[in-house]
């Protein structure tokens, strides 16, 4: 018999917390936050067998480390998931300690967490007493991982999904499931080619450093930082990096087999420079290019670039991710304003918007989830799942919602 029950991430972008109850076996794939300010956590841990994680955005991990702080439980992921989480949860951990919000969970709790910890193989089965567990790219950052659990039943989780190739990985590819847990992002929305946003950034860049101005890339550091600098570094124009993206990407490159190309990555990095301290920040004229954290605009390196460039109208800032209510980021995008310092400024620069998400657009989960083939689709990780349902309907659609068990027939 097969059980499922979400402990977060549901009807909701974030926090996914899934548990699969196999025959009385029971597995649980990621647990994770809902990065607001203070994060929201999932429900409390369970009584379970095994976790499973996708990948290392803090929406899949940022609670994992509440398993660890009695008994502890084995915990399987991909080498880049395991290495690029450690930076992810310790820095969550620091930012809880600046803002006061509540520890639930400290540093000891995160090494005890490694003490658990397996390496998995993409495609290379586990066996976990008769019951098959298989990782597959998930195609959405380095490392992130569809997990498969096969007995007499089958049921796959896709945590977080991108089907197209990227300059920095290949596309998820669709796996035969009969029980399909998906992610639902984009329900109802269609990202532009990737190829036409990638041509018209270049584009972009081009005219304001060839009309004197500095373009501002404020980045998520891991993944996103890594596509940019993919996507730019053969331009003739200086590049700089910034940030904790700097970190995320040498993991990147001492965690090798991950990327579409570990040497197209680092001819790539070869022409960008990597900003590390405060002089060097200071000294940073002549960069054209900086591609910084925070992503959202609400802390981090690229705050200061800003700082300086904010009343020079030839300079621009791009955004290329998605923003979270609340945050600077979309304060900028919707009303054309930013917090600096802790006054509200209105830049001077050009603010432009470039789709670079990694998660599947309408069309592309669609396409997906029918090449799988499943019996039950179970949408989960959106809130506009309903969007997406009129156009699955060969096939039964479940919705579920945190804290409700359900069995799958
Ligand atoms: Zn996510
Ligand atoms: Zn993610």
């Amino acid at each position: 018999m097969l059980k499922v029950k979400f402990l977060g991430g549901a009807e909701e972008v974030g926090r996914l917390g899934v548990i699969i109850n196999m025959d009385g076996k029971v597995f649980q794939v990621d647990y994770g936050v809902i990065p607001e300010k203070p994060p929201l956590f999932p429900l409390p841990p369970e009584k379970i067998d095994a976790l499973f994680v996708t990948h290392s955005h803090l929406d899949h991990i940022g609670a994992l480390p509440m398993y660890f702080q009695n008994d502890g439980v084995d915990i399987f992921a991909t080498e880049m998931t395991s290495n690029t989480a450690r930076p992810m949860l310790n820095d969550s951990i620091k930012i809880t300690s600046i803002e006061g919000y509540v520890e639930r969970f400290n540093r000891e709790d995160v090494e005890k967490m490694y003490t658990f910890m397996n390496h998995t193989k993409y495609n290379e089965k586990l066996d976990m007493d008769d019951i098959n567990v298989t990782p597959y790219s998930a195609g959405h950052i380095p490392g992130s991982t569809m997990w498969k659990f096969e007995n007499s039943d089958e049921i796959m989780v896709t945590g977080d999904l991108y089907t197209g190739d990227s300059k920095l990985l290949n596309g998820a590819k669709p796996k035969k499931a009969r029980n399909l847990v998906v992610e639902s992002t984009y329900a109802g929305k269609n990202h532009e080619d990737r190829e036409e946003v990638r041509r018209r950034l270049r584009e972009r860049v081009s005219e304001v450093v060839e009309h004197g101005g500095k373009v501002i890339l404020p980045s998520f550091a891991m993944g996103r930082m890594q596509e940019l600098i993919m996507s730019l570094s053969d331009l003739p124009y200086n590049i700089a990096t910034d940030g904790m993206g700097n970190l995320i990407t040498s993991i990147y490159l001492n965690t090798p087999g991950f990327l579409r190309s570990d040497k197209e990555f680092r001819k790539a990095l070869s022409s960008v420079k990597a900003i590390r301290g405060k002089r060097m920040r200071e000294n940073i004229d002549s960069a054209d290019v900086i591609i910084s954290t925070s992503g959202m605009l609400d802390g981090g390196p690229v705050l200061s670039y800003i700082e300086k460039y904010v009343h020079d109208s030839r300079s621009a800032i791009f955004m290329t991710g998605y923003q979270v209510e609340g945050t600077n980021g979309r304060n900028l995008m919707e009303k054309g304003t930013i917090n600096l310092s802790g006054v509200e400024v209105k830049p001077d620069m050009a603010i432009e918007f470039f789709d670079m998400s990694a998660h599947a657009g309408h069309d592309e989960l669609i396409s997906f989830i029918k090449s799988c083939q499943p019996e039950n689709v179970i949408l989960c990780h959106g809130d506009q799942r309903e969007a997406i349902v009129d156009d699955l309907d060969n096939f039964n659609v479940i919705l579920p919602f945190n804290g409700k068990e359900f069995t799958i027939q």
